[in-house]
């Protein structure tokens, strides 16, 4: 069926919610801008206003640790106040109705968790930049120590092991997290309907993860402002704007 008008496709995707067993949700950046927070490859990014340190850099090089927490803490600075938007309300509406047992996001934020869905429900693929670990012993450091400590000293802290303690997200070159790859692995192939939402799903492996669930007979929806690299192979696209969009069908 060849769906055109705007009203087609919201009434196609609230079919496809309502039948649907299980859903899973794959959120990008795209969710939270409504919040505040600027997504990672719409113009004027202010994320890519640098080249991002990878981690090997940030590893073997003590000014590139200091340089990464500069831009960590000024990024902190500006967007502190983000609440969870109406897409985040949406998709926790949904956890809590019992349809969506797990949410995978490739946001840093912690937004979801914030809006209601069960931190033990979503799945960070590049973790969490609300907090700190060490790279050595993985010990949990709060970042306002860490930034005491780096604004006292000018270098990046060290934890108590010795080790190099870095923001709990994954940096360019940084391995994945392999329990949050499992778990998304398994909320993809497990679900009937697969919703990407607010990401260029041009990030890999995450973005494999809409194709992998299609493969195991899940509808794909896509809904995203701009194209996206998957939309020629989704069951549904919707282009708009995901606040807008989420708010209407729950
Ligand atoms: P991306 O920047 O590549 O793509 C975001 C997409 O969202 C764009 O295609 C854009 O068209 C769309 N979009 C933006 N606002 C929208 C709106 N209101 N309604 C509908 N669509 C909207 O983001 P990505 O695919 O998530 O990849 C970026 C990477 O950077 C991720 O891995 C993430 O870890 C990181 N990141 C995270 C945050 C965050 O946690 N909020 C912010 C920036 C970057």
């Amino acid at each position: 069926m060849l769906i055109t008008s705007l009203k087609q496709q919201h009434e196609e995707l609230r079919r496809l919610v309502e039948e649907a067993g299980i859903v899973t949700a794959f959120t990008g950046a795209g969710i939270s801008t409504e919040c505040g927070i600027p997504d990672f490859r719409s113009p004027g990014s202010p994320w890519l206003k640098n080249k991002p340190i990878d981690f090997d850099l940030f590893v073997n090089s003590a000014e590139m640790r200091a340089e990464a927490w500069r831009r960590k803490f000024a990024m902190d600075d500006l967007y502190r106040g983000a609440q969870p938007g109406r897409g985040h309300r949406a998709l926790a509406g949904l956890a809590a109705s019992g349809k969506m047992p797990a949410l995978i996001t490739q946001n840093i934020d912690g937004l979801h968790q914030a809006s209601g869905v069960p931190a033990g429900n979503v799945i960070e693929l590049h973790g969490n930049g609300t907090y700190a670990r060490c790279l050595s012993c993985g010990g949990r450091h709060e970042l306002a120590e860490v930034r005491r400590r780096y604004e006292e000293s000018g270098e990046g802290p060290r934890c108590h092991c010795g080790g190099l303690i870095k923001s709990a997200t994954i940096s360019f070159g940084q391995t994945m997290p392999e329990e949050a790859m499992t778990r998304a692995r398994d909320a993809s192939v497990t679900c009937d309907l697969f919703l990407a939402i607010g990401s260029s799903l041009v990030v890999y492996p995450a973005a494999g993860f809409p194709a992998l669930a299609q493969r195991a007979g899940a509808q794909l929806v896509i809904i995203n402002r701009d194209e996206t690299a998957l939309d020629d192979e989704a069951d549904l696209v919707l282009r708009g704007d995901i606040g807008d969009i989420l708010e209407a069908l729950l």
